[in-house]
């Protein structure tokens, strides 16, 4: 979509889109999505009335504070029936919704497949730490298996959720995955994201510091996709998405198809057209023809 801009001759430093300080420990991943998220306002001189921050609930969802922007900080995994209300009642707004690996792929997994098969032109940027922060550690749908936490004394027994796949295959026209430790490149796939026309879905692996710190194993396992990577074969995506070995990060699928929206709109001049059309098959009748 195109991002609706500040009017000419009025320029925002990264630092004027910043809200309220941030409550989070020192050193959380969430910080550089934050950094990452206002360079890419500032240098899209993006208009702060003209955007929209949706959250769940989590340290993420703190989020919409943080940035000088509309923000509705939502209910426990409901990120997105919000988001897309939002966006179909205001598509004039850029609307982002963030959330964590426990709020959107635990309570509200339910949610995820069918936003993404709706395609709403929408960005959901999932803040994945394979952690609940907030409630002080107990293991998401994305913890590894065998990591112990207070609420998992023998280690996690369960195998985690892979949301890369999910979204591919619920149909997602923009799937990608940053990492908050590559903070350029995570900019530059937050702008793709918002940019993209439909519903765009960005993992990012932002490690918890004080409850699962996955930092020192995804920096050593990421590495950028490269060009011979065709972001338009599904197979191809699906493949780099059940990787065993490495964190490739960077765009892993896009496509074009209409959006919500458009099917709506669409489907009324279908039915506008068709209604004229009994109209003049009525009158044709009437006149004897
Ligand atoms: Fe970040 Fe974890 Fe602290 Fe929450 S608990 S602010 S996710 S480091
Ligand atoms: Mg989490």
């Amino acid at each position: 979509e195109v991002l609706p801009q500040l009017p000419q001759g009025v320029t925002l430093k990264p630092s004027d889109y910043k809200g309220i300080k941030p409550v989070w420990c020192p050193g959380c991943g969430d910080y550089a999505i934050l950094n990452a998220l206002v360079q890419v306002l500032a240098r899209n001189r993006v208009d702060p009335s003209k955007l929209a921050i949706v959250s769940g609930i989590g340290c993420s969802g703190r989020f919409p504070a943080f940035v000088k922007s509309y923000g509705f900080h939502g209910v426990h995994g409901r990120v997105l029936p919000v988001a897309t209300g939002l966006k179909l009642a205001r598509p004039d707004l850029t609307v982002l919704a963030v959330g964590g690996d426990g709020d959107g792929l635990a309570i509200g997994m339910g949610h995820l497949p069918h936003a993404v098969r709706r395609n709403v032109d929408l960005t959901y940027l999932l803040f994945d730490n394979h952690i609940y922060g907030l409630t002080k550690g107990q293991p998401s749908p994305t913890t590894e298996v065998g990591h112990k936490t207070h609420a998992s004394p023998f280690g996690v027994a369960e195998y985690p959720l892979n949301p890369l796949a999910l979204a591919l295959i619920a149909g997602a026209t923009f799937v990608g995955r940053g990492f908050s430790s590559h903070t350029k490149h995570l900019a530059d796939l937050i702008e793709q994201a918002i940019r993209h026309r439909g519903f765009s879905f960005v993992q990012i692996m932002t490690p918890c510091v004080t409850f699962n710190d996955m930092y020192k194993v995804w920096k050593e396992q990421a590495y950028e996709i490269g060009p011979d990577h065709d972001t338009s074969d599904f197979q191809a995506a699906l493949h780099l998405a059940t990787a065993a070995e490495g964190l490739p990060i960077g765009i892993f699928y896009q496509a074009e198809k209409p959006t919500y929206l458009d099917r709506l709109i669409a489907g009324v001049k279908e039915s506008e057209r068709l209604k004229e059309a009994r109209r003049y098959d009525d009158e044709a009748d009437a006149a004897g023809l």
